[in-house]
C-alpha cells in the first residue's frame, strides 16, 4: 500500500489544464482526489471517470472558489464523503492581461476575487479542518519575478499568495502541516495560450534555457513532490517550476 493511501486531496480548478494534471497525478500516487471546478462539469466528470478507470478514487465538486459559502459547503461534503481532508491544492485561477492604465474594474475585481480571495477562502477552511500532517500547496506564478508589462494585477494577486503562504506556514505551527507554493512559468494550457499569436508563444517558449513551454505534467510533478512523503521537510517555500526562466 502506498504511503499516500487514505490521504484525501482537494484540487481546486481541476477540470482542465494544470489542475487536471495535478488531480490525475495525485490519484496515481494513491490519494483520493476531489476535482473542484466552476463551470466545466463535463470535463470534470470525464477526468473523474478516467481516474476511477485507472483504479483511483475521485469525486467532483462544483464550487466557485470566490464564494466562501460554496467553499465551506465543498469542505463539508468532502468530510462527509471521506471522513477528513489532508491536502489542499489551490490551483483555480484566471489571468487577464492589461496595462495598469488600461485595466478596468472588472479585470481588477475578478482577478482579486478568484486568485486571491478564492485561495484565502479555501485556506481558511483548510487551516480549520486539515488533519494533522496535512499539506497546503498554492499556485503562484513566475511572473512574480519577471515583471512583464500587462501582468501587473495578475502578478499582484500571485505575490500576495506567496506572502500568505509564508504567514500560514507559521500560523499552523504544531500540527505538522506544511504550506508551500509552486510558481510555474509559461505552461501550455488555455490560460496561457488563448489569445496569443503563435509568434508570441514561440518567443515565450524560448525564454527558459530549457527552450520549451512547461507542460501541465511538469507542474503536477512539483506539486506531487510537495504533497507526498518526500516533501515533508519543505515548509514555507516557493518552488519555481519554470525551466530556469527566472
Ligand atoms: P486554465 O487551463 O485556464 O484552468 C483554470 C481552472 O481553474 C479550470 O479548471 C477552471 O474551472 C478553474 N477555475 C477558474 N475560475 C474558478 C473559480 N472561480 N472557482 C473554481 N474554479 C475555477 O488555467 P491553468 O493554466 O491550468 O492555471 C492553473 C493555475 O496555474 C492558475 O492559478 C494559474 O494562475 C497558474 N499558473 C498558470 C501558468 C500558465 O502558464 N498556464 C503559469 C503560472 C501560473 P472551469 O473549467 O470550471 O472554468
Amino acid at each position: 500500500m502506498s504511503e499516500n493511501s487514505n490521504k484525501v486531496a482537494i484540487v481546486t480548478g481541476a477540470s482542465r489544464g494544470i489542475g487536471a494534471a495535478i488531480a490525475e497525478r495525485l490519484a496515481r500516487n494513491g490519494m483520493t482526489v476531489v476535482i473542484n471546478y466552476a463551470g466545466s462539469v463535463g470535463p470534470a466528470e470525464e477526468l473523474a471517470a478516467l481516474i476511477e478507470k485507472a483504479g483511483g478514487k475521485a469525486l467532483t465538486a462544483q464550487a466557485d472558489v470566490s464564494d466562501p459559502a460554496a467553499v465551506a459547503r465543498m469542505f463539508d461534503a468532502v468530510e462527509a464523503a471521506f471522513g477528513g481532508i489532508d491536502v489542499l491544492v489551490n490551483n483555480a485561477g484566471i489571468m487577464k492581461l492589461a496595462t495598469i492604465a488600461d485595466g478596468d474594474d472588472t479585470l481588477v475585481d475578478s482577478e482579486i476575487a478568484i486568485n486571491l480571495k478564492g485561495s484565502l477562502n479555501t485556506m481558511r477552511e483548510a487551516a480549520r479542518r486539515l488533519r494533522d500532517g496535512g499539506r497546503i500547496i498554492n499556485l503562484s506564478s513566475s511572473v512574480v519575478g519577471l515583471y512583464q508589462p500587462t501582468y501587473g494585477v495578475y502578478a499582484a494577486t500571485k505575490a500576495a499568495i506567496e506572502a500568505v503562504t509564508h504567514v500560514l506556514s507559521k500560523e499552523l505551527r504544531g500540527r505538522n502541516i506544511t504550506v508551500n507554493a509552486v510558481a510555474p512559468g509559461p505552461t501550455a494550457t488555455a490560460l496561457f495560450l488563448d489569445g496569443k499569436p503563435q509568434a508570441v508563444i514561440d518567443q515565450l517558449a524560448k525564454l527558459a534555457p530549457l527552450e520549451r513551454l512547461g507542460q501541465p505534467e511538469d507542474i503536477a510533478s512539483a506539486v506531487a513532490f510537495l504533497a507526498g512523503p518526500d516533501g515533508s521537510w519543505i515548509n514555507g517555500q516557493i518552488l519555481r517550476s519554470n525551466g530556469g526562466i527566472v
